[in-house]
């Protein structure tokens, strides 16, 4: 499926726009129109039943019952600086980008590709921002015009090898980066830290100095305290947070894939360290389970464990939750959520402080050890278990999704095109009921004869309770045509037969039937439609 077809839907039916379009727009920052706000909600309102208000609290860990129990918190965006200091943010949180001095243009050092060519006698790197098929046949566009050859010399082309990444190429001279015309304009890989700096209050110099959150896990960490004595959570229990993380992208790109202004759902979840690797599993098949439940499909959804060489040096055990979009090369994945094991790192470097980065000075104490630290706050935030009258520090498990990247991967789902009566094509959103933005469509199939009036009546006793739309315009096949681009599951037609016998015409999106449905009834249709 094209995503270019997605995209236009997108702005046609008001799902996505980008931010301050009137002024040309912003790189990296979107905004959701009155199709897309409905649906993301929806999405972030499935998760929170989902995982918080209405979680089962009963389970099993690898076949013994187990429960556990789930709050939330509502965290600031700006936190005190010392969080990121403590978290690794501030001097671990950053990629590596390049500068070309030809075209302006800045990339990822990870994200760009090329392949060797023989070109004169030596080997040169013809790079792009783009893999797989389309990868290819832009570095032989660039090939050919960077040798002054013509299409038809494509075949004398000499490559030395397939499409590697530009983290293997040791010599930038010899690469020609993707807008530029001339070998050698890449600078040397450099450290560009992805949190949004800014300054509280009056003061404009470092004092002042603080981050916008790129993530919302370090505000659970900071009041673990607070909810630990604030409730009667008992270990396991999970505190789960929904808001927006700020990360300065050097290259947003893919629709809202990657954004620099985007939403989390995340839990962090505190179990005793000896039950931690089950419950890391358990985490890791319920959230997998629950993508597919709203409808992805287990061929497009892959759940993909790292290798040890990929985990952070205190993680045992992390998996990615991944999403073939369309976008991507054929049989590439994108993230939709990582799980990850984190064991007792953050609890304890909100205590004790945190190892400083080699050669960098900075405001620090001499830990324990002698080696310098970021300064930690000091308070115990160990748990007590007075059940069994034991100390200990709870081991985390993170499940961290993107309700962004969550909307966009059931966008890019949904989207269908089929061929119907006529020969015409007919474009259809197959959204999940529980996440479609409306939930049914209301129409008088003629507006006269009572039934505007009838249509009404049953729109507003409706709208107290579920998201429904009243439209009567136009003709009915084009109503329902606009429906089937919003995803509306269900189209009610007030007709002639019902001002007789009280039923209206219930027509479902997806098999297009048509049935008859008493009047009394539609409510509790509705309702099932909406379970879980
Ligand atoms: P990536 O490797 O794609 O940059 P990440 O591994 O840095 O992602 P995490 O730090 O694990 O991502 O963040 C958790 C989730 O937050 C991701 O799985 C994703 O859904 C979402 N997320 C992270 N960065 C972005 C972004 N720039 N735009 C939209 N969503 C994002």
């Amino acid at each position: 499926m094209s995503m270019d077809k997605i995209v236009a839907l997108c702005k046609r039916r008001g799902f996505l726009f980008p931010s301050s379009e009137i002024y040309g727009g912003l790189n990296g920052f979107w905004d959701y129109g009155p199709l897309g706000v409905e649906l993301k909600r929806n999405v972030k309102e499935a998760w929170w039943k989902d995982m918080v208000s209405g979680h089962d609290e009963l389970t099993q860990i690898e076949g013994t019952p187990a429960s556990f129990q789930m709050v939330g918190l509502d965290c600031s965006i700006i936190m005190h600086p010392q969080v990121w200091k403590c978290s690794g943010h501030y001097d671990l949180f950053h990629d590596y980008m390049v500068d070309c001095k030809e075209s302006k243009k800045r990339y990822r050092h990870d994200q760009l590709r090329g392949r060797w060519l023989k070109a004169k006698e030596q080997s040169v790197f013809i790079s792009s921002q783009t893999g797989g098929e389309e990868g290819l046949e832009e570095t032989q566009t660039r090939a050919l015009k960077f040798l002054g050859m013509r299409n038809k010399q494509v075949g004398d082309l000499e490559w030395e090898s397939g499409m590697v990444s530009l983290l293997t190429v040791k010599d930038f001279s010899v690469v020609l980066a993707p807008d530029a015309t001339q070998l050698g304009t890449l600078t040397e890989p450099r450290e560009f830290n992805l949190m949004f700096k800014t300054f509280v209050g009056a003061l404009a110099g470092e004092e002042g100095a603080a981050f916008l959150r790129p993530e919302t896990a370090q505000g659970i960490f900071v009041n673990f305290k607070n909810v630990v004595d604030s409730t009667r959570v008992k270990t396991p229990f999970g505190i789960a947070q929904i808001g927006k993380s700020f990360r300065n992208e050097i290259t947003p790109r893919n629709f809202t894939f990657r954004s620099r202004e985007f939403e989390q759902m995340e839990i962090e979840f505190f179990c005793h360290p000896n039950q931690s690797q089950a419950w890391y599993k358990w985490w890791r098949d319920r959230r997998y389970q629950w993508y597919t439940n709203l409808g992805l499909s287990p061929e497009r959804l892959i759940l993909r464990e790292h290798e040890p060489s990929e985990l952070s040096h205190y993680s045992c055990g992390t998996a990615d939750i991944e999403y073939a979009f369309p976008f991507l090369p054929q049989g590439e994945f994108g993230e939709l959520e990582g799980i990850a094991h984190r064991a007792d790192f953050d609890l304890r470097s909100h205590q004790e402080g945190k190892l400083v980065k080699d050669g960098e000075t900075l405001i620090v104490e001499n830990g324990a050890d002698g080696k310098p630290r970021h300064k930690g706050s000091g308070k115990d935030l160990q748990y007590f278990d007075d059940r069994v009258r034991e100390r200990y520090w709870p081991h985390v498990i993170e499940p961290s999704a993107g309700a962004d990247r969550g909307t966009l991967a059931f966008l890019c789902e949904a989207y269908a095109e089929e061929p119907v009566e006529g020969g015409e094509v007919r474009t259809v959103m197959r959204f999940h009921p529980r996440i479609a933005p409306v939930k049914a469509a209301i129409f008088p199939l003629v507006n006269r004869e009572g039934m505007p009036e009838k249509a009404k009546e049953l729109y507003r006793s409706l709208k107290g309770d579920f998201g429904v739309q009243y439209d009567d315009g136009g003709a009915i096949g084009r109503r329902y045509r606009r429906q089937d681009e919003a995803g509306t599951p269900v189209c009610i037609t007030i007709d002639g037969q019902t001002m007789t016998d009280n039923t209206v015409t219930w027509r479902d999106r997806d098999s297009l039937q048509q049935i008859r449905v008493p009047f009394g009834e539609i409510e509790t249709r509705l309702r099932s439609l909406l379970k879980p």
